[in-house]
């Protein structure tokens, strides 16, 4: 057979990608690097990629192996597409510095990190508590998946604490915590509740959205395992989706293997725009909680208002646990209203002209949703007597969102003939 014949502009490329130095970012080596700096400089290799500030998007699945040792050797970290890209190993580099973990997984989005999570803890015949202020696919997942496979949900009050010992049985093996829920914004007491179940083989998993690891590190408040829905805060502009697991020593190899098993990777694309979210993240919480707490704030002075549901006011009930365990506030809050008809809320919501209906949250756009946990909690009824509602707070002008509100709780009394 006669060798393939190479074209010279071919040739030329070979020789000066491999004479592109290899270089390492030096930075979480040399020194202890601050949050900020992290996120400024974390996940990023100009050198190896052509002077590029920012690293590519690698779309791919084959990756092409030099020569038989380079097939046979196993530690290579980029062997398949499935197994992540450089990007892919960057973004998660940054993520496991900021919790201070062992490693990172990246997920499509939330919702397959926690299901990761959960099914790295259980085996077939085990049970997992999770707070009863969960996000609402955590416990579909738990009641209509894991019970196929053998594993049982117990709901327990978000607000047990130490109390958590009370249902601890031989098959317990993992505890699942919202904290703040994202809803209801009870918070949970990570470190009593990992006293509780110190020295049995439980795993502690925590969705830590809400917070990010920039106001809260769950593992060293005796957590185990830490997951996100990056599509909230970390990717920041409502226009990809991410997940994240990361893990301490004892949990971070059995996350690995699970993820490797399942086939869980996030795409490149996505990867790209949470890695460069996760540039402005710093800057984008501290603006994101200073608009939350004012509005807020302004809820709580408004007469209409029965309550506001946010960690970080003096009138929530965990106000104590919040200053003991976090250095700062998320987006996200709630507010209720004197109990109504649908028809009532919708002369509210229907008619804002800057607060959008919708699910998610974390992006530039401010948002709302009303909601109602009566239905959804088992452990513990939902004790607040009206009607919820959750928002997020986005970049829009202040007054502008407070004027768009006080229009809309204008309409509500109103309607509801007050
Ligand atoms: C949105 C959300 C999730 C799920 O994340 P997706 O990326 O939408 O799958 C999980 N937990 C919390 C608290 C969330 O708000």
């Amino acid at each position: 057979m006669v060798a393939p014949k190479i074209a010279a502009t071919t040739l030329t490329y070979l020789a000066q990608h491999k004479s592109i130095p290899m270089k390492k970012s030096k930075i979480h080596k040399d020194h202890p690097t601050r949050t900020e700096t992290l996120l400024t400089h974390g996940g990023r290799e100009p050198a190896a990629h052509g002077g590029f500030v920012n690293m590519p998007a690698y779309r791919g699945s084959t990756i092409v192996f030099e020569d038989l040792a380079s097939l046979d050797d196993h530690t290579i970290r980029h062997r398949y597409g499935r197994q992540g890209t450089p990007l892919t190993a960057g973004l998660e580099d940054i993520v496991t510095e900021l919790e201070g973990a062992v490693g990172t997984c990246l997920a499509p989005n939330g919702v397959s990190a926690i299901s990761l999570a959960l099914m790295a803890c259980l085996d077939a015949g085990d049970e997992v508590l999770i707070t009863d202020s969960v996000y609402e696919p955590t416990r579909k997942l738990a009641d209509k998946l894991l019970t196929r496979f053998g594993i049982s949900a117990r709901y327990f009050d978000p607000r047990i604490g130490a109390g958590i010992a009370d249902l601890l049985g031989p098959a317990t093996k993992a505890v699942f915590l919202e904290s703040p829920g994202s809803l209801t914004f009870e918070l949970q007491d990570i470190p009593a509740i990992s006293s509780a179940v110190s020295g049995r083989d439980i795993g502690i998993i925590v969705d830590n959205s809400w917070a990010t690891p920039l106001s809260c590190r769950p593992l060293a408040l005796g957590a185990d395992i830490v997951v996100h829905s990056g599509t909230k805060m970390f990717v920041g502009h409502s226009d990809a989706m991410l997940g994240t697991v990361s893990a301490n020593e004892k949990h971070w190899p059995r996350i690995l293997e699970t993820a490797h098993a399942l086939g869980i990777i996030a795409s490149p694309d996505d990867s790209f725009l949470a890695t460069r979210g996760m540039r402005t993240l710093g800057v984008r919480m501290k603006e994101h909680e200073r608009r939350a707490l004012d509005l807020a704030r302004w809820l709580e002075s408004q007469e209409i208002v029965t309550r506001v549901l946010h960690p970080a006011l003096p009138s929530h009930p965990d106000k104590a646990i919040f200053d003991r365990d976090f250095s700062g506030s998320g987006s996200l809050f709630s507010f209720v209203l004197p109990l109504a008809e649908r028809s009532v809320i919708a002369e509210f919501v229907d008619h804002l002209a800057l607060f959008a209906m919708g699910y998610s949250w974390g992006g530039f756009e401010s948002l709302i949703l009303p909601f109602d946990p009566t239905k959804i909690r088992t452990a513990t009824p939902w004790n607040e007597h009206g009607n919820a509602f959750r928002v997020h707070v986005g970049f829009e002008d202040m007054d502008d969102l407070k004027a768009d509100l006080a229009a809309g709780l204008e309409r509500y009394r109103k309607s509801l003939g007050t």
